[in-house]
C-alpha cells in the first residue's frame, strides 16, 4: 500500500488530539504514512491548499478554518454543505472534496448508550458550530424537534430554517421548556470545560426529566453537568465518544473503505483517556 499522507490544519493547532488518534488508527490498521500538524494562519490558507493538492491525500481541519475552505473546495459533501462547515477533505487527482463527519459522531456516541435522534424531541443547548453540526444531523436523522437554547439567537438563524427548530434564549432554559418535554438534551456549549470560567448556573432544568443527555465536552471527563446527571439517576455520555466517531469516519474517508468502528473506538477511547490522563 502507498504511504497515506495526511495532515490536520487550525490556528492554535498545538493542543489538538488528532495526529495521536489518526496516528493510532494507521498503527493498528497497518497503512503506512504520515499525520502532521500545521499551524495555518487564515492568509495562509491558499497557500496550503496549493501545498495538499499537490502532497496529501487528505486533511482535517480544525478552528478557526472548518468554513474558511468552503471556497476552494472542488465538491462537497450535501450534509457538510447544509453545516456550511468541513472538517474532513480528501484529495483525489489534486482535487479537494470536503465532508464533515461530526454528525456522525455525536450519533455514534449517543447509539452507544442505546440512544437515537429518530422521533425525539432533541432539546440543544448552544449555537455554534458544533450545535449546527448536530441540528442538521438530528434532523436528518428524523428528529421530531429541536429547540436550541442560546445566548445569541441570531446565530441559529441556519437552524431555524427547519419548521420543526424552535429558538429560545438561554435564561429560558427550565424543566418545563427542557427536561420535562426532551428525549435527548446535549450540550453544545463550552460551559463546564476544563479552563472556562463560566458554568451552569443551575441544573434545575433536568427537573423531572427521562431525557438522556450528552454533553460534548470531554476535557474534564466528568462536567458539573455530567455529576448532576449521575446524581439523579440520568443516562448520560461525554464528547469523548463524539470526538472519538468522527475521527473514525474520517480515516474510512481518507482510506477509502471502512473497518470494524466499534472495535477501534474502544481502541481509541482507552489511548484517548491515557494521553488525557483520564484513565480509570
Ligand atoms: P462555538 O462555535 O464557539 O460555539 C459555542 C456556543 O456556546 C455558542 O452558542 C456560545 O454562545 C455558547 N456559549 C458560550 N459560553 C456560553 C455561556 N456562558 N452561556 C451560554 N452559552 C454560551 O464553539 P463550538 O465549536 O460549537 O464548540 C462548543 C463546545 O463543544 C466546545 O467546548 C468544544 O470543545 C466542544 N466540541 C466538542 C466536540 C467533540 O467531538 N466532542 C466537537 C466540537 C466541539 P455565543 O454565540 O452567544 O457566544
Amino acid at each position: 500500500m502507498a504511504d497515506l499522507r495526511l495532515a490536520v490544519i487550525g490556528d492554535p493547532i498545538a493542543h489538538t488530539l488528532s495526529p495521536l488518534i489518526q496516528g493510532k488508527m494507521m498503527e493498528r490498521l497497518g497503512v503506512p504514512g504520515s499525520y502532521d500538524a500545521h499551524l495555518v494562519h487564515t492568509e495562509g490558507l491558499g497557500d496550503f491548499v496549493k501545498f495538499a493538492r499537490e502532497n496529501l491525500d487528505g486533511f482535517n481541519i480544525t478552528i478557526p478554518h472548518k468554513s474558511h475552505i468552503l471556497p476552494y473546495l472542488d465538491g462537497i459533501d450535501t450534509y457538510a454543505a447544509s453545516c456550511g462547515a468541513v472538517n474532513t477533505v480528501r484529495v483525489t487527482d489534486g482535487k479537494l472534496y470536503g465532508f464533515n463527519t461530526d454528525g456522525n459522531g455525536i450519533v455514534s456516541a449517543l447509539r452507544l448508550m442505546g440512544v437515537s435522534f429518530q422521533g425525539a424531541r432533541v432539546s440543544l443547548l448552544g449555537a455554534g458550530g458544533a450545535a449546527l453540526s448536530i441540528c442538521k444531523k438530528a434532523l436528518e436523522m428524523g428528529a421530531k424537534s429541536v429547540t436550541v437554547f442560546c445566548r445569541t439567537p441570531a446565530k441559529a438563524a441556519a437552524m431555524a430554517e427547519d419548521p420543526r427548530v424552535t429558538v429560545r434564549s438561554f435564561d429560558q432554559l427550565s424543566a418545563d421548556s427542557c427536561g420535562k418535554v426532551s428525549d435527548v438534551i446535549v450540550n453544545a456549549t463550552p460551559l463546564g470545560m476544563s479552563g472556562i470560567d463560566s458554568n451552569f448556573s443551575d441544573f434545575s432544568f433536568l427537573d423531572g426529566t427521562s431525557a438522556a443527555v450528552c454533553d460534548i465536552v470531554y476535557k474534564p471527563a466528568e462536567t458539573s453537568l455530567l455529576r448532576e446527571c449521575a446524581a439523579r439517576g440520568i443516562r448520560c455520555c461525554n464528547g469523548l465518544n463524539m470526538l472519538i466517531y468522527q475521527a473514525i469516519y474520517a480515516f474510512e474517508i481518507f482510506l477509502g473503505q471502512s473497518f470494524n468502528r466499534d472495535d477501534m473506538g474502544a481502541y481509541l477511547g482507552k489511548e484517548v483517556r491515557k494521553a488525557l490522563g483520564q484513565e480509570a
